[in-house]
C-alpha cells in the first residue's frame, strides 16, 4: 500500500522544533498535494523559537512574522504539542516509529566556546545567556547580570554582537515599551556601563554585522560610535574585497566606520560627560580573561590579515593588547547540539545532510530530514529558513512514495505514548492562553506583551483546563 494524494489515508509528518524553519516546512507540506498532517513538537510551552528569543526587544516589526506562523499553526491538519522534548519525553526512535517522516528543526542552542583560560570567570558572560535572559527565555530567567562596572567588552563583530551592543547602549527608556522581560529592564535600568568596547578577530572590511545593524548602533540618542582612525588602514586585500560589487555591505560597512573614525576625532577634543561610548576595535584575538575573583581585563593578541581578498586568515603577531573592563560578553556565535539517536558532525555542529536527507554513515536514514540552523549551522535571517525548509521538504515529498508504505498513527500515537509519562503537553488553544495573558499583561504596561518567563508559572495558569491535547483528526 503506498498512500498518496489520491488516498484518504494521511501522511504523518513530526516537525521537532517551533521555530522559523519548522513552521516553513510545516507550510510547505500542508500546501504539497499529499494529504500531510503535520504535528509539531517543541521542548518549551510556547512557540516561534529565535523569534520570541532571539530576536531583539526593539526590533518589534520583525517579530510580525509570528502572524504567518500563527496562520500556519491554525490550518487544518497542524497540531501544536509543547512542553515535550525530544529527546527527554520522547525519543527519536519513537518519533520514526509513529510517523512517515520526522522534520529536525532544533535550532542551534548552545555557543561556541573560545577555549582560553579565565572564559568562565564571573563577569563573562555568553551572548546566548544574556539575549535569553533579556527575551524572558525561561532556562536564562534566574542568571545574574551585574551591569556595576562601568567598562564592558564584546567578543564579536556580527549581528548578535550588534543586539547585545544596542540593548547595552540604549537608554532604559528606549527600552520600555518593547517585549523585554521586566527582570532584564529593571537590572538595565540600575546599568553603569559607560564603555563598550566591540573587538573583532579581523578588519573593518570583515566585521560580519549588517549595515543596518551598524548604523543604528551610530544613532543611539546619548551615546557615540568610535573607531580609531588607524584602524580604518585597509590592507591591499581588504581594499580589493569593499571594492567588489558583490559585497555592497562591506562597503556600506567600511562608510560607516569611517565616519565613526570623524566622531572619534572631534570626541577627542569636544565634551562627551554623560555619553555612553562605543568603541570598535580591530584585527585582535582573545588570549585570555584575567581577574582574581572576577574579570578585570581581557588580553587580545594584535593579529595581522596574511592571503588573498575573501580569504584572508588573522594571523597572531607577538603584539599583546589589554582592555581593562568588568564585564565580558562572548558572541562569537551560536552552536548545534545532538540529539541521541541522531548523527551529527561534531566538527561544524551540524546534523549532517544531502538537501535536508540525514545522512548516517554514508546512507540516507530512512524518513529522517533536517532543516534550519541545525541544518547549516546558526547563519542566516528569518527568511533564509523558508528557502531551506522547502528544499528539505522537496527532499521528503520525493521519498514518499517510499516512507508510506504501511499506516502510522501519527498524533495519536504521539499522545498515546506520553500519556503514561510524566509529560505535560501544551497544545495550540493553550498556547493562545499564555499568549493573551502576556498582551493583557503588556498592555497595562504599554508593552507588546510581558512575557511570562517560567514554565511552571505557564503550567499554573493552564492548570484549570484539561490535562490532555483534544485529539482531532
Ligand atoms: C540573538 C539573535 C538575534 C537574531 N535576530 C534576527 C533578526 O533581527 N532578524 C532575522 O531575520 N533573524 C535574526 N536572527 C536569526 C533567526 O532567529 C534564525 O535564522 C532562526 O530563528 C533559525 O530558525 P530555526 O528554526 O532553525 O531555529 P530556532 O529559531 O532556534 O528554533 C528551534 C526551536 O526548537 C526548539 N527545540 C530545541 N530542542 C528541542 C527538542 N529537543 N525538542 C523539541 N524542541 C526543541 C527550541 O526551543 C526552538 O523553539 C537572530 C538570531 C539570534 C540568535
Amino acid at each position: 500500500m503506498t498512500l498518496g494524494a489520491d488516498h484518504d489515508e494521511p501522511v504523518h509528518v513530526a516537525v521537532v522544533g517551533s521555530g522559523p524553519s519548522g513552521f516553513y516546512a510545516a507550510e510547505a507540506l500542508l500546501r504539497s498535494e499529499w494529504n500531510t498532517r503535520v504535528t509539531m513538537i517543541e521542548r518549551l510551552p510556547t512557540p516561534y523559537g529565535l523569534v520570541r528569543s532571539g530576536v531583539a526587544p526593539d526590533h518589534q516589526t520583525l517579530k510580525s512574522v509570528i502572524l504567518v506562523y500563527d496562520r500556519i499553526a491554525r490550518s487544518e491538519g497542524f497540531h501544536y504539542v509543547g512542553n515535550v522534548a525530544v529527546g527527554r519525553d520522547i525519543s527519536i526512535s519513537e518519533l520514526r516509529a509513529n510517523f512517515h517522516a520526522v522534520i529536525l528543526a532544533y535550532g542551534a542552542q548552545t555557543d561556541r566556546r573560545m577555549g582560553i583560560p579565565g572564559e568562565d570567570i564571573a563577569g563573562s558572560y555568553t551572548a546566548t545567556e544574556f539575549v535569553g535572559w533579556y527575551n524572558g527565555h525561561p532556562d536564562y530567567r534566574d542568571l545574574d547580570f551585574d551591569l556595576s562596572s562601568p567598562v564592558a567588552v564584546i567578543i564579536g563583530q556580527g549581528n548578535v554582537a550588534a543586539d547585545v551592543c544596542r540593548i547595552l547602549a540604549k537608554p532604559i527608556d528606549d527600552l520600555r515599551h518593547s517585549d523585554i522581560a521586566d527582570h532584564a529592564l529593571e537590572i538595565l535600568a540600575e546599568s553603569k556601563i559607560e564603555e563598550i568596547h566591540v573587538v573583532g578577530r579581523r578588519g573593518p572590511a570583515q566585521a560580519k554585522f549588517t549595515a543596518k545593524e551598524l548604523r543604528e548602533l551610530g544613532e543611539i540618542p546619548n551615546c557615540i560610535a568610535e573607531v580609531h582612525p588607524d584602524d580604518c588602514a585597509l590592507n591591499e586585500a581588504s581594499a580589493a574585497e569593499i571594492a567588489d560589487r558583490a559585497n555592497a555591505g562591506a562597503l556600506k560597512n567600511m562608510k560607516l566606520f569611517r565616519e565613526f573614525a570623524e566622531h572619534t576625532k572631534s570626541s577627542n577634543t569636544g565634551s562627551t560627560k554623560g555619553l555612553r561610548r562605543i568603541r570598535f576595535h580591530f584585527r585582535l584575538s582573545p588570549k585570555a580573561i584575567i581577574g582574581n575573583e572576577r574579570v578585570e581585563r581581557v588580553a587580545f593578541f594584535r593579529n595581522r590579515l596574511h592571503g588573498p581578498a575573501f580569504a584572508q586568515i588573522a594571523h597572531p603577531t607577538s603584539g599583546v593588547e589589554e582592555i581593562d573592563c568588568g564585564l565580558v560578553f562572548r558572541s562569537i556565535g551560536y552552536r548545534g547540539a545532538s540529539l541521541p539517536g541522531v548523527p551529527f558532525d561534531e566538527a561544524r555542529g551540524v546534523i549532517p545532510n544531502e538537501a535536508g536527507r540525514v545522512i548516517d554513515r554514508g546512507a540516507y536514514a530512512h524518513g529522517l530530514f533536517v532543516t534550519g540552523w541545525i541544518k547549516r549551522g546558526p547563519q542566516g535571517i528569518i527568511g533564509t529558513n523558508r528557502a531551506d525548509s522547502l528544499e528539505t521538504v522537496e527532499s521528503l515529498i520525493a521519498d514518499l512514495p517510499a516512507l508510506t508504505r504501511a499506516r502510522k498513527p501519527g498524533f495519536k500515537g504521539l499522545i498515546a505514548l506520553i500519556e503514561d509519562r510524566d509529560v505535560r503537553p501544551v497544545d495550540l488553544a493553550e498556547w493562545l492562553v499564555i499568549d493573551e495573558t502576556e498582551t493583557a499583561r503588556g498592555r497595562a504596561k504599554d508593552k507588546p506583551r510581558e512575557k511570562i518567563t517560567r514554565v511552571e508559572e505557564m503550567l499554573a495558569l493552564l492548570s484549570q483546563r484539561p490535562q490532555r491535547p483534544h485529539v482531532k483528526q
